[in-house]
């Protein structure tokens, strides 16, 4: 391959840049050239292709968001949007493109491959929600920001014996709320993973009241939601003054953290290497602290678990 696309698409995650660096860089260290496709599948659609040198990838590792855009397209679905991409890549003659996003992105570059441009995906979305990697590019400097805001939260309830109700995000899955839960030491962790309700909150904060607790956090995943009304409910109820805080899109931005940084490069570059190679219709993952790359259609079939016995750490020593 002489000539490789880069995109991000789909929901943003802080590390994206940190990838896109990486991808440009080890392209060019192997003789490549690389076209920077902007808005994710509209661009390649759109034929909004800039060229990308090692140095137009300088200081954007420590930038959240992404500089390539980010976009959701529908019509990128159909054959009409498809066959608009295609024409694209010929024109600018891009043989392989590494697709930087969620489990939907990957959908688009399994499409791709099967038309004849070879594309390997990276995983990168905050809710680390993706089935074939253990983690997902920007999992981590979300859940540091959200510790850092509830710390906060803390302050307060704990100058006036309150509680909060904080949601985090994670519509499917409860792993966010799950880590920083264990982090902020939240009374009681809340994922769609599970059917708990306000009423096993009441009942923990009952307990651990009588234990000498005098300040609460519970940690909401978007997926379960409502925390406003089980504010209300845990107030009436415990008589314990209680607000609801939806953190919200804050969690989505920020410089990337340590482990961001360094998997997104990580998986860059072993994103080129397979490209590099002719291999295409793979995604890149971690797995037991290596990166590995498993087939598109096996990684969107695959199905992850929810950690019951970090689930039940947290219960422990939540007391
Ligand atoms: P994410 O990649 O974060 O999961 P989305 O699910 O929004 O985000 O997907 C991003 C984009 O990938 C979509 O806007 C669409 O262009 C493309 N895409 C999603 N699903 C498919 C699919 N089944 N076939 C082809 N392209 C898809």
């Amino acid at each position: 391959m002489k000539t490789i696309g880069v995109l991000t698409s789909g929901g943003d995650a802080p590390g994206m840049n940190a990838a896109v660096r990486a991808v440009v860089r080890t392209a060019i260290a192997n003789g490549m050239t690389v076209k920077g496709i902007r808005r994710g599948y509209n661009g390649l659609m759109e034929d909004d292709i800039i060229d990308l040198g090692a140095r137009d990838v300088s200081d954007i590792i420590q930038l959240g968001g992404t500089m390539l855009y980010s976009a959701r397209s529908t019509r990128f679905k159909t054959e009409e949007g498809m066959a608009d991409a295609i024409a694209t890549c010929k024109k600018h003659g891009i043989e392989g493109i590494v697709v930087i996003g969620g489990d939907g992105s990957f959908r688009g570059a399994r499409d791709l491959s099967l038309r004849g441009i070879p594309c390997v995906g990276i995983p990168a979305t905050i809710d680390n929600d993706i089935a074939s990697t253990e983690y997902t590019i920007g999992f981590d400097t979300a859940m540091n920001t959200v510790i850092q805001m509830v710390d906060r939260l803390r302050d307060t309830c704990d100058s006036h014996a309150r509680c909060s109700v904080v949601e985090v995000m994670g519509r499917r899955a409860g792993h966010i709320a799950l880590r920083t839960g264990i982090s902020v030491g939240a009374t009681a962790i809340l994922v769609p993973e599970h059917n708990n309700t306000v009423d096993d909150v009441i009942e923990k904060i009952k307990a651990t009241r009588k234990l000498g607790k005098k300040h609460f956090i519970v940690m909401v995943a978007e997926g379960v939601g409502g925390v406003d009304a089980m504010a209300k409910k845990i107030e009436e109820v415990t008589g314990i003054e209680t607000r609801g805080t939806v953190l919200g899109h804050v969690q989505r931005g920020g410089s990337p953290t340590v482990r961001d940084r360094v998997i997104a490069t990580q998986m860059g570059y072993e994103a080129v290497c397979l490209l590099k190679k002719g291999i295409g219709n793979r995604v890149v993952a971690y797995k037991l602290g290596k990166i590995e790359n498993y087939d598109i259609y096996e990684a969107l079939n695959m199905k992850k678990g929810f950690d019951e016995y970090m689930y039940n750490v947290a219960d422990v020593t939540s007391i």
